[in-house]
């Protein structure tokens, strides 16, 4: 009977597997609802529209060079120097710039896995290796790890707090921990800081070794403006600025970037309705059978029920114009990520979820 029954286990993968590779999938259109990317769907507080139009008017002339203003307006807000900060076209063009300045071909850097794929992606494009520390027990940080070789050969050590695609957070001790007893450079991500209970910003006025990265994609809705920062010692951040493509930014993200660093608070009911939501569908996932890892996120990293397997959902879902993230690189075949979106957009999600966990069974 056991043996028949993982045949039948077995077979009714493969059938699925099938299923996922047959089906007819619709092209992702703007009709999807998107929560593969980690988005913040909300529009924008009117007074950050009307300075974005604004800019509009200047556009025939270049923006200003070495983003002075929003570095200066970032320095005010953060309640640092302006030396100490770098203004990117998105954090992702500042890691770009930090595997450029740190790493030669044959270096090597540490990064926390399953972690944020672009950064395999840029080792590879610099020709070094990448050497990957998994998370500990209970997603903590393995600072002991952290400290010895391999980790200690590393060129620096990347983490994002919270991590992606886990949305697990470590207490900034542990991170003061590693930062402080490291002679490496560690690369602090903090990409869905604002949707956590604390950050490690302070830190890089007390060790120069720590370069903490923010983006406003996430919290702040522009990911399509493109706004992201590097903070931490005058000489690194000064490194990194000599390396920087001269009008990395135009006049849309320079004004945007200035005004949503003075309205802050005109997010927290965009911020309090992403945990609210984070909440209300990792307990509805968790009721139809999916184990979800608790998240200090805007999404959600969830183990689909037993027996299941993420591509089948993942298609699934894409069949209901639902899209999710699925990362079976990362060793993560049974999970899937979805993004917390609108209260609409999650209630499509928990229809659909339901449905497919009902033809499922
Ligand atoms: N870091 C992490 C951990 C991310 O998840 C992302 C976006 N997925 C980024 C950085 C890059 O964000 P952006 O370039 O939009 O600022």
């Amino acid at each position: 009977d056991a043996k028949l029954g993982t045949v039948l286990s077995s077979l009714s993968q493969v059938a699925r597997q099938l299923d996922v590779l047959l089906s007819d999938k619709p092209a992702p259109d703007a009709s999807c609802v998107k929560l593969n990317t980690n988005e913040n769907p909300f529009p924008l507080p009117t007074v950050i529209m009307q300075s974005a139009m604004a800019a509009l008017e200047r556009q025939y002339l270049y923006p200003e060079d070495d983003n002075v203003s929003l570095r200066q307006a970032a320095s005010e807000a953060y309640g640092v120097s302006k030396d100490q900060v770098i203004a990117g076209n998105g954090s992702s063009e500042l890691l770009g710039l930090i595997y450029r300045a740190f790493l030669v071909p044959g270096d090597s850097v540490a990064m926390m896995s399953p972690g944020f794929s672009f950064n395999r992606k840029l080792a590879s494009l610099q020709g070094a290796q990448f050497v990957e520390v998994e998370w500990g027990q209970d997603h903590s940080l393995p600072v002991e790890q952290l400290l010895l070789a391999p980790a200690k050969n590393a060129k620096f050590i990347l983490l994002a707090n919270p991590n992606n695609p886990t949305g697990t957070f470590v207490p900034v001790a542990d991170i003061e921990r590693l930062v402080s007893q490291s002679d490496r450079m560690i690369v602090l991500d903090e990409a869905y800081v604002d949707f956590a209970p604390d950050n490690g910003l302070h830190l890089i006025n007390c060790y120069p070794n720590l370069l903490v990265l923010r983006t406003f994609s996430k919290s702040y809705a522009t990911a399509g403006i493109r706004v992201g920062f590097g903070l931490g010692h005058p000489e690194v951040i000064g490194r990194l600025r000599n390396l920087q493509n001269v009008f990395n930014m135009n006049v849309i993200g320079h004004a945007v970037g200035i005004s949503v660093l003075g309205h802050r608070a005109a997010y927290a009911e965009n911020h309090k309705h992403i945990k609210h939501e984070r909440q209300r569908v990792t307990m509805a996932l968790s009721k139809l059978g999916f184990s979800v890892i608790p998240s200090h996120a805007n999404f959600l990293l969830a183990r689909v029920p037993a027996g299941q397997e993420g591509s089948w959902w993942q298609a699934a879902l894409e069949r209901q114009k639902i899209l999710v993230a699925f990362f079976p690189d990362a060793g993560l075949e049974n999970y899937i990520r979805i993004s917390i979106g609108t209260k609409d957009e999650m209630d499509e999600f928990l229809e659909a979820a339901s449905d497919i966990a009902g033809t499922a069974k």
